[in-house]
């Protein structure tokens, strides 16, 4: 059995009169690629922003390994090895692709690195290699998506979280991004990602959790969950 990476317990977000997230709990293993499916609403990034610090908690607890995540803010957590993925990449349009990866490198733990070593690792974790010259300005939305995670992986995280890294990607590119999440996995880092392209979330994930306005209603193997009636009726009928 692997070691639990990032534990949730009673985890509740309430918005002034709105109940975001409501009494959520998840124990994530070391190594594994999870998955969080819901409609819109549920409470999926907002699940995210209480990880990295974004958001605090109104209740409950959070863990990253032994660790209470309450009283870091969100760069402490970035230090810590917990690292997002946005859905819009915002990179230097003027710097190349791997200028912009080696900012990620050098944003990852200060000790004593090879940052040259790191960002190569991560363009090629990501599949951009062949990119790393050219500016980010003008990238396809597929390389971009590529690259926020080449960001991401190269601050050296123990843990990612990614939101919809597929959204908006052809098929083409849906596949490449799989790839590039399994290739993140290989290299030790667990990966929790939020996704609506169903064929993506069952084909690379270990388990899946799936919440509906704010409560997890199932989590198990992609197949217990695209079998269960409670999240056809909720989410994947119609
Ligand atoms: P999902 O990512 O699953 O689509 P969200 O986590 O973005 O859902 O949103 C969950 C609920 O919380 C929604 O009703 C949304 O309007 C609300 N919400 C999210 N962030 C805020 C905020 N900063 N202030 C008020 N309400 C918010
Ligand atoms: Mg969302």
């Amino acid at each position: 059995m692997s070691k639990t990476i990032l534990s949730g317990r009673a985890v509740t977000k309430k918005f002034r009169g709105l109940t975001a997230i409501e009494d959520v709990e998840f124990d994530i293993p070391e190594g594994a690629i999870y998955g969080l499916i819901g409609p819109n609403g549920a409470g999926k990034s907002t699940l995210f922003n209480l990880i990295t610090g974004y958001y605090a908690l109104t209740s409950g607890e959070i863990r990253f390994f032994d660790r209470d995540l309450a009283s870091l803010p969100t760069y402490r957590r970035n230090q810590a090895g917990i690292a997002r993925a946005f859905q819009i990449s915002k990179p230097f349009p003027a710097l190349t692709v791997r200028e912009n990866v080696r900012v990620g490198a050098m944003f990852g733990k200060p000790e004593r690195t090879n940052f040259d070593i790191v960002t190569d690792e991560a363009l090629s974790i990501a599949g951009i290699t062949e990119l790393a010259d050219r500016t980010a300005e003008g990238l396809t939305v597929g390389a971009l998506r590529k690259l926020e995670i080449a960001r991401a992986v190269a601050t050296r995280p123990k843990l990612l979280l990614a939101d919809e890294p597929c959204a908006g990607l052809n098929p083409t590119e849906t596949e490449e991004m799989v790839q590039c999440l399994r290739n993140v996995r290989e290299r030790g880092t667990t990966v929790w990602l939020v996704e609506h392209d169903m064929r993506a979330v069952t084909s690379i994930c270990d388990r899946i959790i799936v919440i509906d306005a704010g409560r997890k209603i199932a989590e198990g193997t992609p197949r217990e969950v695209v079998n269960n009636p409670k999240v056809i009726a909720a989410y994947l009928g119609t």
